[in-house]
C-alpha cells in the first residue's frame, strides 16, 4: 500500500492532486465524488478564441456540510483566473443561489491553478454552484481529451469543512472540445540535397494560423513554382477532402546545379509560401542532411495522443525524415483515473515499442526508440535506442540508470540543460550529444537571448569547457502530440518557443545510419527550420576530434543555405565568438583562418542566425596539438 507521504513526493507539481489524493491510502481507499458538472460553451471551440464560460455544479446526495468546498481546476494554458477587473481577461465570478459562498484563488504558477468555492451554508442535493470565467482566452493546440494534470479541467469536491477532495467520476466530469483553426499556412518540405536530372517530391501540409494541422480540410488548388528556374515541377496539385491537409507528389527534378526553393501558393492567392532549400549538384551527394524532432511526447505519459498519432503527425504534417518517441517513465503518467501510476507500465512500453517498429520505414521515415527520465540528480536526461525492443528502466536515481545501461547500446541527452541539468556524473560512453535547443530555449550559454528563465544548471558552453566532447542535437519536447512542428505556446504556460529538430548528415536514411551519426556527433541543431549547415576545420567535418602540428594554422569553412536571410554567422572557439560572418542573403560561404591554437584542445562550432531569428548550431570539432 501506497502511504500519504509517498503520494506527496509522487505527485509533488500539482497542488490539487497533493491535496486530493494524500488524504487516502491508496486506489481502495479513494472514492468519488458525487454530483454532476457542466460547462458552457463546451463543443466547437476554436484555439486561441476568447470565450466566456459558465460552470455549473449541481450538489449530489448527501449535501454539502458548511465549511465545505468545491475546487475547479482550470487550465493553465486559458487566460489566468483573477479577481480584480471584470474587463481584464480571466475574470471569476461565483455565484451559489441557495446560501453565501466565498470564492477563493489559489495557484502554484506557472504550473496549475484552481478556483475554490467556500460554502458557508449547508447545501442539498441539486442545489447549483456557478462559476463565471470570462473573457478567456484559449489555448492554441487542439484538445479533446482533457483526463491528464498536464492540462486540469476538473470539479472536486469537499463535502465537510477539512475533508477530503474528492475527484468527479468521469461520467460527471465536464468535457470540452477545442479544435484547430481552418488552413492559414502551407508548409512545404523537400529534400536539403539532391541531383540535377533526378526526380524528387514535395511534401506538402496545410497548417492553421497557429501551426496546428487544420480542423477543415483544404479543397483545390495548389500552383507550385521553382526559385529560381531551373527545372521541373509539377504545375498544379489538387487537393481534395481526402488527402487531409497533407500529400506528397514527385515530379521535382532540377536541371542544373544550384539552391532552389519550391514556392507555392493556393488559387485564390491567399496562401502563399516558399519550401526550405534544397542544395543540387550535377553528380549527387555522398551525404544527405535529413531533419527530425528527437525529443517530444504523447499521452503514453503527460503529453496529448497515441504513439500512432505522434508518428503520423511527424511523417505526415512535419514532413519529418526521423524522428523520436521519447515519453517519462515515470509519476507524470498520471491522471485523475489513475493517480496512484507511478512508473509508465510494461504494457504501455510494449504499445510504444510497436508502433516504433511499425512506423518505420528505411529511406523515407526512421523512428527512433526513446524515453526520458527525469528523476536522476543530474537533471533531465533522454535515452535514445538503436532499436525498437528495449526493457524499461522503471527506476529512479543516476546511478540506476548508468547500471541499467551497462552494456547496452544507448544515447543519453541532456536537456535544456541551463535548467537544472549538472554534470557531476557525466558518462562519455553514452553522453556524446546534448540538446541545445527546444521549446524551453537555447541552452547554449547563460544569458543567451533565448532563455527567459531562471539559471538553475549549466549551458552547453560550462559542459563543453568541462573538456566533455558532445555533439549539438535539437527537439520540441512538445506536451500536446505535435513532434517537429507544434503550436506554441504550448501545454505549458511558462513556455512559449517554438520546437526546435536535429539535422544528420548520413550516407543513407536508415535508422542505424542515423544512429551512428548522433554517436559520432554528425549531427547539429535548428530552431525547428530546415537550414543547411557546412562545417570544417583543416577539412574534416563537425563532430570529429582532430589533431594539428602546434603554430599550424586552422582553415574554418562554413557554408549556410537559411530558410530566410541570414543575419550572421559566428565561429565560436573556446565559447568565445572568434568570428563573426554578416550575411546579405541565404546561401553564404566563408573562410576564416585562426592562426594557431590557444590551447592543447580547442573546439570550434559555428551559429547561424537568420534575420527572422531562426538559428541553427553545427556541432564542434575539437582540434588537439600533436
Ligand atoms: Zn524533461
Ligand atoms: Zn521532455
Amino acid at each position: 500500500m501506497i502511504n500519504r507521504d509517498e503520494i506527496a513526493r509522487v505527485l509533488p507539481h500539482d497542488v490539487v492532486f497533493q491535496d486530493t489524493f494524500r488524504t487516502y491510502a491508496g486506489p481502495e481507499d479513494l472514492r468519488y465524488a458525487t454530483g454532476k458538472a457542466t460547462i458552457r460553451p463546451s463543443k466547437e471551440i476554436r484555439v486561441g478564441s476568447k470565450q466566456d464560460f459558465v460552470i455549473k455544479f449541481a450538489v449530489g446526495g448527501g449535501g454539502i456540510e458548511p465549511g465545505g468546498s468545491v475546487k475547479f481546476a482550470l487550465p493553465r494554458t486559458w487566460s489566468q483566473p483573477q479577481m480584480d477587473d471584470p474587463d481584464d481577461p480571466g475574470y471569476v465570478e461565483g455565484y451559489c443561489g441557495a446560501g453565501p459562498m466565498e470564492v477563493r484563488l489559489s495557484q502554484w504558477e506557472p504550473i496549475e491553478w484552481y478556483v475554490t468555492a467556500h460554502v458557508h451554508t449547508r447545501l442539498e442535493q441539486g442545489d447549483v454552484i456557478r462559476l463565471e470565467y470570462r473573457n478567456v482566452v484559449v489555448q492554441k493546440f487542439p484538445q479533446t481529451e482533457w483526463n491528464n494534470w498536464r492540462n486540469h479541467l476538473e470539479v472536486f469536491v469537499s463535502k465537510t469543512a477539512g475533508g477530503p477532495h474528492r475527484p468527479m467520476e468521469r461520467e460527471s466530469r465536464y468535457e470540452l472540445e477545442i479544435l484547430a483553426g481552418p488552413p492559414a499556412k502551407l508548409r512545404v518540405i523537400v529534400p536539403a540535397r539532391s541531383k540535377v536530372g533526378e526526380e524528387t517530391s514535395v511534401r506538402l501540409a496545410f497548417l492553421d494560423e497557429f501551426d496546428n494541422p487544420p480542423h477543415e480540410m483544404f479543397e483545390g488548388e495548389v500552383k507550385l513554382g521553382l526559385e529560381p528556374s531551373g527545372g521541373e515541377v509539377p504545375g498544379a496539385v489538387e487537393f481534395t477532402k481526402e488527402d487531409g491537409n497533407c500529400k506528397e507528389v514527385g515530379g521535382l527534378k532540377l536541371g542544373k546545379e544550384g539552391v532552389f526553393f519550391v514556392t507555392a501558393e493556393t488559387a485564390d492567392g491567399t496562401i502563399r509560401t516558399r519550401s526550405n532549400p534544397t542544395d543540387c549538384k550535377t553528380e549527387g551527394w555522398k551525404e544527405f542532411i535529413y531533419f527530425g524532432d528527437t525529443h517530444s511526447h504523447t499521452g503514453m505519459s503527460d503529453s496529448l495522443g497515441t504513439p500512432d498519432e505522434f508518428f503520423a503527425h511527424a511523417k505526415r504534417v512535419a514532413g519529418a525524415d526521423l524522428i523520436a518517441i521519447v515519453d517519462h517513465n515515470h509519476y507524470e503518467t498520471s491522471t485523475v483515473d489513475r493517480p496512484w501510476q507511478k512508473w509508465m507500465t510494461p504494457e504501455q512500453w510494449r504499445e510504444i515499442g510497436d508502433s516504433v517498429k511499425r512506423w518505420n520505414e528505411p529511406g523515407r521515415f526512421v523512428t527512433i526508440l526513446g524515453v526520458e527520465e527525469a528523476k536522476t540528480t543530474m537533471g533531465h536526461r533522454n535515452i535514445l535506442y538503436p532499436n525498437d525492443e528495449q526493457p524499461l528502466n522503471n527506476q529512479a536515481g543516476t546511478e540506476e540508470l548508468w547500471n541499467f545501461l551497462k552494456g547496452k547500446r544507448a544515447l543519453v541527452v541532456a536537456h535544456h540543460s541551463l535548467n537544472g541539468v549538472n554534470w557531476d556524473d557525466f558518462h562519455p560512453e553514452f553522453e556524446k550529444v546534448v540538446e541545445v535547443y527546444s521549446m524551453w530555449g537555447s541552452s547554449e550559454y547563460a544569458g543567451n537571448p533565448v532563455w527567459d528563465k531562471p539559471v538553475t544548471g549549466m549551458s552547453v558552453q560550462e559542459i563543453l569547457a568541462t573538456g566533455a566532447k558532445v555533439g549539438f542535437t535539437g527537439g520540441s519536447d512538445c506536451h500536446h502530440g505535435q513532434p517537429d512542428v507544434n503550436s506554441h505556446p504550448s501545454r505549458f504556460t511558462n513556455i512559449y518557443y517554438k520546437g526546435g529538430v536535429t539535422a544528420v548528415i548520413v550516407p543513407e536514411l536508415t535508422r542505424e545510419a542515423v544512429f551512428s551519426a548522433m554517436e559520432r556527433r554528425r549531427c547539429y541543431a535548428t530552431t525547428g527550420e530546415r537550414i543547411v549547415l557546412e562545417f570544417t576545420v583543416n577539412g574534416h567535418q563537425m563532430g570529429e576530434e582532430i589533431e594539428a602540428k602546434k603554430g599550424e594554422k586552422r582553415v574554418v569553412k562554413v557554408r549556410a543555405l537559411g530558410t530566410g536571410a541570414i543575419a550572421v554567422i559566428d565561429v565560436v572557439k573556446n565559447n568565445a565568438n572568434a568570428f563573426g560572418h554578416k550575411g546579405s542573403g541565404e546561401v553564404e560561404e566563408f573562410e576564416w583562418v585562426d592562426e594557431k591554437g590557444e590551447r592543447e584542445t580547442d573546439y570550434y562550432y559555428a551559429r547561424v542566425t537568420q534575420e527572422d531569428g531562426a538559428m541553427a548550431w553545427s556541432s564542434p570539432i575539437w582540434v588537439s596539438v600533436k
